[in-house]
C-alpha cells in the first residue's frame, strides 16, 4: 500500500460556509466513494494441504492475494480472487479519500462554528448595548 500522503487543507474564503452547507457538500462527496474499503491489498505465499506439492517444495508456494487489516481490535485476511484486484483497489482508494474528505470537514466544520458563535456573540452583544442604552 502506497504511504498515506499528507496534504494541507486547502484554504478556502472561511465565514461564509454554513453548517448545513457542508453537510450537503459531504453527503454528496461520501455518495461518489462506493465501494469503500480499509487495510492493504497484497500478494501473499500461502501453502496448501496436498502431499508433494512441487509449488510448495520449490518455495514458491501459491501466492493468492488478500485484503489485510484491523476493524477495531480484530484482525482480518480475506483471500481474493485475482479477477477481483482492481475493484479492491478502488475500493481502498476510496476508504483514503473518505478519511481524508472526513480530516477536511472536520477542519472546515469547527472553522465554520467558530465564525456562527462570533457572530452571535457579535450580535449578542449589540443587542445587550441597545437594551442598556
Ligand atoms: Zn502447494
Amino acid at each position: 500500500m502506497p504511504a498515506m500522503q499528507r496534504k494541507r487543507v486547502p484554504r478556502r474564503r472561511v465565514g461564509k460556509e454554513s453548517t448545513e452547507d457542508l453537510r450537503q457538500e459531504f453527503l454528496a462527496a461520501v455518495s461518489k466513494l462506493w465501494p469503500v474499503a480499509g487495510g492493504s491489498l497484497s500478494l501473499r505465499k500461502s501453502s496448501c494441504v496436498r502431499e508433494r506439492c512441487t509449488a510448495c517444495e520449490s518455495g514458491a508456494g501459491h501466492p493468492r492475494y488478500g485484503l489485510w487489516g484491523r476493524s477495531g481490535r480484530e484482525r482480518f485476511s480475506l483471500y481474493i480472487a485475482e479477477e477481483m484486484v482492481p475493484e479492491l483497489e478502488q475500493a481502498l482508494v476510496n476508504g483514503q479519500a473518505l478519511q481524508q474528505l472526513v480530516r477536511e470537514m472536520g477542519v472546515r466544520y469547527t472553522q465554520a462554528r467558530r465564525s456562527e458563535r462570533s457572530e452571535e456573540q457579535s450580535k449578542r452583544q449589540s443587542s445587550s448595548r441597545r437594551k442598556k442604552s
